[in-house]
Parts: C-alpha cells; sequence; structure tokens
C-alpha cells in the first residue's frame, strides 16, 4: 500500500515550492490509490512562526489536498505532530545507545569552534568523527546525543535524480538528539516515516546531500528504507536563479484571495517539473491522478512563469458553468451590484467570463453595468489611433453612431450590423469607430465584446451614455 507524506515545519508561509512537493506526494498517493499523510514537523522551537501550522492545513485545504491522516484528523500512526511525539524518540535514541551507535556529545561550542579551526588550518574537511570521545559519560539529556556514524561508500537509487553514489567522507556523527530534548530532522523523519509506513518520501533538494548519512542511520536502526524522490527546484521566470518571494511569488492562499481557481493552481504546480509526455499544458485533477508519475518529473529546474499562470487561470474561468463561477465570484462583485437585478448579473457575469483571467479582474470588466461611468476624454487622446483624430471628429462619430443605434433592434447580432454598416458608412477602421463607441459606454480600460454589452445596457441606457460622452465632449 502506498503511503506517501507531506512534512512540513510550520517556520512560515506556504510557498509555491513546498505547495508542489505536497500536490507531488499527493498525486502519487491519489495515483496508487494509497494514503497521504500529513505531519507537522515543529521540533525547531526557534524557527517556528505562530499561526503557520493553521496557515498549512488552510493551504492544503484551499488546494483540495485531502489528507488521510493528519494533526486535525488523526488516524492510527499518530501523533502527527513531532513535538507529541517525543517519547517515541526517546525510546528510538535509547536503541542506538544501546546498540553502541549513539553517545553523548561532550564538548562545548568552544572546543568545537577549535576543531574546526585546527580542520582548516591543516586544510582537511572538519569531521566530528574524527573527534569522538574514547569513553562516553552515559546520556543525561542535557547535552546533545551524536550518531556514531559507519563511514562507508553508498549507491542508491532516486526516482527523479537516477542512481547516486557517495563516498565514506561525506558520512559523519549527526546529532539525534539536541540538549533541548528535541530530535533533530535529520533523526526523528526517519524515525517517523518507518513508524508511519511511509513508502515514498517526495521533498525538496536540501535533503540530497544528507542522503548518505540517513542511509547509515536506516542501517543502524535495521530498518528498510522508503523510496527516496527528490524536487528539482523551481526557478524565477528567466530561469537563472531559485524562485523567492522576490521574484512575485506569493503564498497560495494569495493566490486564491486573487481569484486563481484551486483548479488553476493544481494544474500549473504539477507541471512545474512534471509533463505526461505529450505537448498537453493544462489538466484537470482527475487527468493529474491518473497520468502522474515520479519517473516524469524532471532533474532539471522548472521556470515558474506567471504570465502562463494567468493564461492558464483564464482557460480554467472559461471552462465554468455559469452556475459554479457565480458562486465563485460572490465576494467579487463591485459594491455597486449590491442593489442589482438578479438576473441582469447573471447576464453581465455570462459575458464577463470570457474576458476574465482572475476572478478579481470582475470588478474593472464590469463597474459600468452598475453606475454611471464618468468620461474620460484622456483615455481616448491617449489611445493609439483615437488619439490622431480631431475632438470634432470624434463628436462626429459619436453622433452617427447614436442615430444608427436609435433605431436598431436592441439584440447583440442587430446591433453588430449596425456597426458594421457604420463603418461601411464612415470609412473609419473597426479598430478606430468601436474603441470610441467602447470608451464612450463604458470609460473603462477594457471590456466584454460591445454588441453584447450594449444589449445588456439596453437601448435606453446606451443612448443616454453615447449622449453624455458627446456632452461631455463639447
Ligand atoms: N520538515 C522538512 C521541511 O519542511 C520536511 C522535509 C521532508 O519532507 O522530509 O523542509
Amino acid at each position: 500500500m502506498t503511503r506517501t507524506r507531506f512534512a512540513p515545519s510550520p517556520t512560515g508561509y506556504l510557498h509555491v515550492g513546498g505547495i508542489r512537493t505536497a500536490l507531488f506526494a499527493w498525486l502519487v498517493a491519489r495515483h496508487d490509490n494509497g494514503q497521504f499523510i500529513l505531519r507537522l514537523e515543529d521540533t525547531d522551537k526557534n524557527r517556528e512562526v505562530e499561526g503557520s501550522a493553521q496557515h498549512l492545513t488552510d493551504s492544503l485545504n484551499a488546494l483540495g489536498l485531502n489528507y488521510d491522516e493528519g494533526p486535525d484528523v488523526g488516524g492510527d500512526s499518530g501523533p502527527y505532530r513531532q513535538s507529541d511525539r517525543l517519547d517515541i524518540y526517546r525510546e528510538w535514541a535509547q536503541k542506538l545507545i544501546d546498540s553502541g551507535r549513539a553517545y553523548a556529545d561532550p564538548y562545548t561550542a568552544e572546543e568545537v569552534q577549535k576543531f574546526r579551526e585546527q580542520a582548516q588550518a591543516d586544510k582537511q574537511p572538519f569531521l566530528y568523527r574524527n573527534h569522538r570521545p574514547d569513553t562516553t559519560e552515559p546520556w543525561d539529556g542535557k547535552t546533545p546525543l551524536r550518531f556514531k556514524s559507519d563511514p562507508k561508500s553508498y549507491e542508491w537509487h532516486d526516482e527523479v535524480m537516477g542512481n547516486l553514489h557517495s563516498g565514506p567522507e561525506v558520512i559523519d556523527d549527526f546529532i539525534l538528539v539536541k540538549s533541548d530534548g528535541y530530535p533533530t530532522y535529520n533523526f526523528a523523519h526517519i524515525v517517523d516515516d518507518h513508524l508511519m509506513g511511509v513508502t515514498h518520501v517526495i521533498r525538496g533538494q536540501e535533503f540530497i546531500s544528507s542522503l548518505p548519512n540517513y542511509l547509515n542511520l536506516y542501517e543502524a536502526l535495521g530498518i528498510e528504507h522508503p523510496v527516496f524522490a527528490t524536487m528539482p527546484p523551481v526557478m524565477n521566470d528567466q530561469g537563472n536563479k531559485k524562485l523567492s518571494k522576490r521574484d512575485g511569488a506569493k503564498d497560495v492562499l494569495d493566490y486564491i484571495k486573487e481569484g486563481y481557481l484551486p483548479e488553476t493552481l493544481i494544474s500549473f504546480i504539477a507541471t512545474l517539473g512534471w509533463n505526461d509526455g505529450t505537448e498537453q499544458e493544462v489538466f484537470t485533477r482527475d487527468e493529474l491522478i491518473a497520468k502522474f508519475s515520479l519517473d516524469r518529473v524532471q532533474k532539471s529546474g522548472a521556470r515558474f512563469d506567471e504570465k502562463r499562470l494567468l493564461w492558464m487561470n483564464g482557460q480554467f474561468i472559461r471552462q465554468l458553468s455559469l452556475d459554479d463561477l457565480w458562486d465563485r465570484v460572490a465576494e467579487f462583485w463591485p459594491d455597486t451590484a449590491d442593489s442589482a437585478d438578479h438576473e441582469f448579473k447573471r447576464q453581465v457575469l455570462a459575458l464577463a467570463q470570457d474576458r476574465m483571467k482572475i476572478l478579481h479582474d470582475l470588478p474593472a470588466l464590469t463597474t459600468y453595468f452598475f453606475a454611471e461611468p464618468t468620461p474620460n476624454w484622456q483615455m481616448i487622446d491617449d489611445n493609439k489611433q483615437l488619439g490622431k483624430l480631431e475632438r470634432t471628429k470624434h463628436l462626429e462619430l459619436l453622433d452617427k453612431a447614436k442615430t444608427a443605434l436609435e433605431s436598431t433592434d436592441f439584440n447583440a447580432e442587430a446591433i453588430q450590423s449596425t456597426l458594421n454598416d457604420l463603418l461601411e458608412q464612415t470609412g473609419e477602421k473597426p479598430g478606430t469607430l468601436f474603441s470610441l463607441i467602447r470608451f464612450a459606454i463604458t470609460w473603462a480600460p477594457f471590456s466584454p465584446a460591445l454588441p453584447e454589452t450594449m444589449e445588456i445596457l439596453g437601448r435606453e441606457h446606451t443612448l443616454e451614455r453615447i449622449q453624455s460622452a458627446i456632452d461631455s465632449g463639447r
């Protein structure tokens, strides 16, 4: 039975790389009809950030990455918060002490510093194991407990990185339990993965160099190691350095707040370093579950392209049913829409659906349906085509449009044909004439299709707006 886990430390917000690790572990579990576990690794009390555990679970829930076992849902292999498992680590530490594979670290920080400096002066790498004390005092829990390593070479397989190997020089006596009584990550995760029956350890790159030491510890504990899969780094837009907050990468909950859909984020994040071997770029959750496999995760860094994310979100928004979209935009309407008629709002939404990239675009795309826009001729003067024409020309064209529309049936098709006749009559280009009318009606930088917009506004409003535009431009 496949069992994967996401094991975040509650030390801050969940960034894109973290979510991708969670997503891949979740996909492996769901693909295999296995289980996905959330384990909170809160043994570094100095780095803990208040509220981040809640933030982690909120982020997973927002994306629908449900876990079968975890701190807030329970399970048979709990507790799922490492700070609640200290007795378990003590018991496993004792096993190592009993078998002669762990010892009390006798040195003060100053002494260790001296060893380090000496190694540097000798141009030797510093290794704790070169300073193992001959006789060890029983461990009283007040000093660190160190692993007594057994330096050797290793070869192992990583599902993503392939076959890897290391020499004995990288094996050292690392700390198992710190002097504050908390285990290190290096020790705790091995005990936990074993006791929780984790079959696949899927995690970030920062741990790959420690793997030989972990293999050494698995051996000392007499336990089998799980399958390893190391995620490639997520790179910035240019692909030349690791993605950081400065590149604009936000917390996933911030993306949701702006109106990125969870399904977009899932599809986008899944394709940061994974593809199905075809040209397909957008995947539904079910497609991902069916198709995902670790052996198609790339080794090299994956580029975080926010423009692609935006594009993809538009794709997902257009695929939603109107009812579904309606439910999701509840908080995104402009305030002026509060008192508007339900059916009218649905029509407006259906129209805006074609142009929205994020749900937060809704106000900019629709305010003029609910409140009279203020004429702003600067927009027209700044327009590349319209800026070339005189004001008198603008007004003359608007006047013609108004006259033509007065005798038009107010449905999109008839409006379109009136507008086409007007093009012929005036000899203007669509980019000029239609933009002008669009500005006169919406005074917005962008808006949905013009004939449909007019149809929804209705004849009376449309003509009134064109008239106000003319009046304000005189
Ligand atoms: N607590 C580690 C971290 O947040 C987890 C690494 C792992 O997945 O084993 O980086």
